[in-house]
């Protein structure tokens, strides 16, 4: 069964892309914690990092300078912005498809709340 992100990539479901091609596809966080917050994913489906092979390094490297387009193209680049990666129960993780958050347009505070 599809994830709700390939719904979203094959447009299903709708969402506010901001870009896509053939590897990955970007698109705004429908809950957003700050000004800019867009989620960037493979086409294909990997449920998490657990799951990333060696085939995928390629793609996994180009959405990293999609990564950079993107902020740039939201206006972060230059005031700062925080990739997030969450792996599982502990981390939050909600969706089973492996994906980027891209945040920024605020100060972001600590990398993680300290208390438990
Ligand atoms: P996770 O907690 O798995 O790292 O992040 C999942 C993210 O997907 C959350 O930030 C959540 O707001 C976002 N999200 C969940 N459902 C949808 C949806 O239907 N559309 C969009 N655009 N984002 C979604």
């Amino acid at each position: 069964m599809p994830t709700l992100f390939s719904k979203i990539i094959t447009r299903e479901i709708p969402a506010s892309i901001v870009y896509q091609d053939d590897l990955v596809t970007a698109f705004k966080d429908i809950n957003p914690v700050a000004p800019v917050h867009i989620l960037i994913v493979p086409n294909i489906e990997i449920a998490s990092t657990n799951d990333v092979l060696p085939e995928h390094e390629k793609m996994l490297g180009h959405l990293f300078t999609v990564a950079k387009q993107v902020a740039q193209e939201q206006g972060v680049a230059e005031s700062g912005y925080r990739l997030i990666v969450n792996n599982g129960s502990d981390s939050g993780q909600e969706v089973a498809h492996l994906h980027v958050h891209l945040i920024g347009g605020r100060n972001l505070g600590p990398l993680v709340q300290t208390r438990e």
